[in-house]
């Protein structure tokens, strides 16, 4: 085995050549532009014309290089049976505002590189590049195909996957160079459900009439506020109410009078991601809390009360789906959003389930209730869960690789998001984030230590060599 010392000064050497090509591509403004998308370029010009530098500075190093229809592509080196996906990106999110300076005018600060696109995920894909470059200077014969593929749709719905997959082989393992260190081996399962809830009318008995409802944006964000339009002769009764919820709950509220029978009232709630529900507070089912303690018809009461009862817990207790693994943790249940239309509630949730526990064991209890209730539910989108075991030879390697290179001990991560790595049949994400750094993906002024990119470059090369020399 050689020193870590070994790569890392390799990687000094190339810091300048790494850092220009680096800056190059920053300067390309590969968002997403259905304006000039073309069969030749499905995303736009922008992201072509990154894809094809990538390509282009591969093929100049001397690795085979594929486009594959615009929508991905790939480098390769070296020969073999087996297969080692690196998966990495070249689309960029939109700049926003709030920056510094020119986000596609790469610039250097305080030992820091700043654009759009540094650190997700350009900054990464070159690191992983010139760790190819530095082992096939070596003159290494890896006796595998190792191959960057570069997708140009992470930032939006991963189509460039789906294409190139329909096209080009699986890789047998990998990782992707598009999350954080150390190792992100366990990634829960994900579904988006929309439940189709039938209302009763409003008629009957009732001093106070609902004429509309509607909360959250989002499934995957735990909704902010919540807004209801009531219709009543006892206005001044419901505001009182309304007064004493907010204060009791410790919640924003807003009531606004429409005219003398109409009156809005919001709640806010505070907004959290999807996958940690529990962090926020779902301003939907405090809204619907207030409005069952109003004098509203008793079928609709008792159908809202019914609603809380099945959506309002985060870890899926009320739905009877609650479960958890020690690797991964609980299932989190968000109700991201809610819609009444007259004579039903649309109801989206997202569902974000342990690693181990397959979705047959829980998602037929869904149904029951659904059947029960009356209620249809549809699946707006799945992804299994990603997991790789602790005790795989892919994830010791690449754990051991990055104790050797900083010093430290590591334990491979699990998360309830979702990283590039869930595209390969076996692959985990593999930084380029280091532990203790701000994570300024998608934000204004985006940035990278340029030591950063140094170490990952090293890292990528002696994990590479690693799985070249082990039968994985
Ligand atoms: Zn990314």
């Amino acid at each position: 085995m050689l020193e870590p010392s070994v790569f890392l000064n390799r990687a000094e050497e190339m810091k300048e050549e790494l850092l220009e090509k680096l800056m190059h591509i920053l300067s390309i403004p590969s968002i997403y532009d259905p304006n000039t998308a073309d069969n030749n370029a499905p995303f736009g010009k922008g992201i072509r014309e990154a894809l094809d530098y990538m390509l282009n500075i591969g093929k100049e190093e001397g690795f085979r290089v594929k486009n594959v229809g615009g929508y991905a592509g790939h480098i390769e080196w070296g020969e073999g049976e087996e297969l080692v996906g690196i998966l990495g990106h070249v689309d960029v999110v939109p700049p926003g505002s709030g920056w510094s300076d020119d986000p596609f005018r790469p610039y250097l600060k305080d030992e820091k590189l700043f654009a759009r696109g540094v650190q997700d995920d350009k900054g990464p894909v070159l690191a992983a590049f010139f760790a190819m470059k530095m082992l096939k200077e070596m003159g290494i014969d890896p006796g595998k195909r190792i191959r960057l593929i570069l997708g140009t749709d992470e930032e939006r719905s991963w189509k460039c996957m789906d294409h190139y997959f329909k096209h080009e082989e699986m890789p047998d393992y990998g990782f992707s160079p598009d999350a954080e260190f150390p190792v992100i081996h366990a990634e829960k399962g994900l579904i988006d459900l929309a439940f189709h809830i039938p209302v009763p009318e409003n008629e009957g008995n009732g001093n106070v009439q609902l004429l509309q409802l509607s909360g959250g944006d989002r499934l995957n964000m735990v909704p902010a506020s919540a807004q209801a339009v009531l219709q009543t002769p006892k206005q001044d009764s419901v505001k009182r109410l309304f007064e004493t919820y907010v204060t009791d709950r410790k919640i924003d509220g807003n009531i606004e009078l429409v005219n003398s029978m109409e009156m809005k009232v919001i709640c806010y709630g505070k907004t959290a991601h999807g996958s940690t529900p529990e962090q926020g507070k779902n301003a939907i089912m405090f809204l619907l809390e207030f409005l069952t303690g109003l004098d509203l018809s008793h079928p609709l009461k008792e159908k809202l009360k019914k609603i809380i009862g099945y959506f309002r817990s985060t870890s899926g207790k009320g739905l009877q789906i609650h479960s958890r693994d020690d690797v991964s943790g609980s299932l989190t249940l968000n109700t991201g959003t809610l819609r009444w239309e007259q004579k039903h509630m649309n109801i989206g949730v997202n569902i974000r389930y342990p690693v181990t526990i397959p979705i047959e064991n829980w998602y037929p209890q869904i149904l029951s209730v659904a059947e029960l209730e009356g209620w249809s539910v549809n699946t707006i989108d799945h992804m299994e869960p990603l997991y790789v075991p602790q005790d795989d030879l892919l994830v010791k390697i690449l754990l051991n690789t990055y104790e050797n290179h900083t010093g430290q001990k590591a334990k491979p991560i699990s998360i309830g998001g979702a990283t590039y790595a869930r595209v390969l049949k076996k692959g985990v994400a593999y930084g380029a984030m280091f532990p203790d750094r701000p994570d300024t993906a998608h934000q204004a002024d985006e940035h990278m230590i340029i030591d950063d990119l140094v170490r990952s470059t090293a890292i990528y090369a002696d994990a590479l060599l690693q799985i070249i020399r082990h039968k994985i």
